[in-house]
């Protein structure tokens, strides 16, 4: 079953990426942080269905997605042309990335719009966790860096949650290379943390490799890869 939402609001927040608050009324979302509806499109007569992940917590009649446009994307394009007013048709949610236990210290490592489940997941771990939050994100600049105020804050605002962007193609004065390089050093201890990733293919097949080098035990490993095709893992 189908919802029409109305496009309720639209930020560009990085270049290529714009959040858009839709509002379904009479609704009240019930979904784990970190999981995603499905949107329905009509391309050329047929239906188009592409899943894009909740920022923001359950419980209310609202979603809110950020989603990158890709030049020749179907689903993407169509919704960076949308208007305020206009109304689309979404899913209730589902997926299989969501926070595991809000008593383990927790590290979030995503590129792009990766940041997504990582996003409601910290905003759960910050109302719920007990323990210390490392939220690693990688991006290739700053202009592209996704919610970078958003974290700012609340690195600023919590003692337990520590926030490291890493660049890959800028220098700056803060971590540069591939976000999952700092992985080893930034934990004190890998003991008993949960880590969440998501992201493009190499790096979440990357970052598994490094934390089962480091000793962190499968089962402690959560992840999600979505841009381009299926994750290949090496055998
Ligand atoms: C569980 C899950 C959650 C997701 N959540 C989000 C989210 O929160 N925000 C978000 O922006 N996206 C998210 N995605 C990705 C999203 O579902 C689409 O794959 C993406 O928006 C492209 O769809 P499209 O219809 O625009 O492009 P398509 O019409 O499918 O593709 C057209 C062309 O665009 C290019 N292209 C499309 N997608 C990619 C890509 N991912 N990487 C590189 N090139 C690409 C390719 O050249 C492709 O041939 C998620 C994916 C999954 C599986």
């Amino acid at each position: 079953m189908t919802h029409t939402a109305t496009v309720a609001s639209i930020r560009q927040i990085t270049p290529d990426v714009k959040q858009f608050r839709l509002v379904v009324p009479d609704h009240e979302f019930d979904f784990e942080p970190g999981q995603h509806t499905q949107i329905h499109v009509r391309n050329d007569g047929e239906e188009v269905v592409r899943p894009y992940t909740a920022t923001n917590l359950p419980g209310t009649n609202q979603l809110t997605l950020a989603i990158k446009r890709y030049p020749d994307g179907t689903a993407s394009t169509y919704m960076h042309e949308r208007e305020r007013g206009d109304e689309i048709e979404i899913e209730e949610l589902d997926g299989n990335l969501s926070l595991r236990d809000a008593d383990a210290d927790v590290a979030f490592v995503s590129t792009g719009t990766g940041i997504t489940p990582m996003m409601a997941m910290l905003k759960r771990y910050v109302e719920e966790g007990t323990g210390e939050a490392h939220f690693f994100f990688g991006e290739k600049d700053r202009e592209h860096l996704i919610y970078r105020e958003t974290l700012d804050q609340f690195e600023a605002g919590h003692e337990d949650v520590h926030v490291h962007f890493s660049l890959s193609r800028e220098d700056w004065d803060g971590l540069t290379g591939h976000v999952q390089e700092h992985l080893p050093d930034a934990l004190e201890t890998l003991d008993d943390t949960h880590f969440y990733v998501c992201g493009v293919p190499e790096m979440v097949v990357e970052t598994k490799e490094l934390l089962s080098d480091e000793g962190v035990p499968d089962d402690r490993v959560f992840s999600e890869g979505w841009e381009d095709d299926e994750v290949v893992e090496e055998s």
